[in-house]
């Protein structure tokens, strides 16, 4: 039904049933385990062993721990269903290989259907932008109970992202850059396997964003370059010094002014 690519705030996808106020869970799997129950009991996911196995496949990739306490892990499914969320809070917190490190508090587990792949891409901006500011995340993570969770929650409006402004996904692009070179020299049986894991990104990037992608691919045989010193790899060429702050430190993709590439904050400036 297309109709839900209108939906405009988070709390539309998000019944009081579909969260939990105090995981019971210690670990990464268990938590996304005791998330999927909920979404079996809700009869909004069907078959259990399968999605775990896709959410933990997509894990392995890369985790989806955004960082500041804060994890989306999803899979695309193919089911009768439209999307299927389930929140997780966790006082003690859950190891998720985060890019920070830091210990999960908030955890959202998406199970997204193909059929309408714009809206998972809506959904990932939205709930990014939202959780980026800390006094939103403080509040998140000091509501009381259930009820003022959801309270908290529902104000997360769902939007897309500026033209120029890929949120949270940088890392994905990089990554997917990186298979698909890889792929190239690759022998054939390890092909196969590198297909599968660039599907995989593939699958969950906004089309728009692949296509960008795809385009740059074939003209110049990169499309992603990172910003080193404020300096565009991928053309040389000095960034805006507000934009390349920006950059720096964020996960968020951005595209060159001057050689139209994405850009992505440097490797060597994390650690
Ligand atoms: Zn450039």
């Amino acid at each position: 039904m297309k109709g839900s690519l209108k939906s405009s705030h988070f709390s539309d996808f998000l019944q009081p049933s579909q969260i939990i106020f105090n995981l019971k869970a210690k670990d990464k799997i268990q938590a996304i385990e005791e998330l999927l129950d909920v979404l079996v009991k809700q009869k909004l996911v069907e078959n259990k062993k399968l999605v775990l196995t896709r959410i933990i496949d997509r894990e392995r990739l890369e985790s989806t721990g955004l960082g500041h306490n804060v994890a989306l892990p999803h899979a695309r499914v193919d089911t009768e269903g439209e999307i299927a969320i389930a929140v997780g809070k966790s006082k003690g917190g859950i190891s998720f290989d985060s890019i920070d490190g830091k210990k999960v508090h908030l955890i959202i587990l998406i199970v997204w259907n193909p059929s309408l792949p714009g809206l998972f891409n809506h959904l990932f901006a939205g709930l990014a932008k939202f959780l980026r500011y800390s006094r939103f995340r403080q509040r998140v993570f000091g509501s009381k109970n259930k009820s003022e969770l959801r309270g908290v929650l529902s104000e997360i409006s769902l939007s897309f992202p500026q033209e120029d402004t890929i949120i949270s996904r940088a890392s994905l692009l990089m990554k997917l850059q990186e298979i698909e070179k890889k792929k190239k020299r690759a022998k054939k049986e390890q092909r196969k396997k590198l297909k599968e894991q660039a599907n995989l990104i593939r699958q969950e990037l906004d089309e728009a964003l692949v296509a960008r992608y795809d385009r740059l691919m074939e003209r110049y045989g990169f499309a992603v370059a990172e910003v080193d010193v404020g300096v565009c790899q991928g053309c040389n060429i000095n960034v805006a010094t507000g934009l390349s702050s920006a950059i720096e430190g964020s996960n968020d993709i951005y595209v060159c002014e001057n050689c139209g590439k994405f850009m992505v904050a440097s490797k060597n400036k994390e650690k």
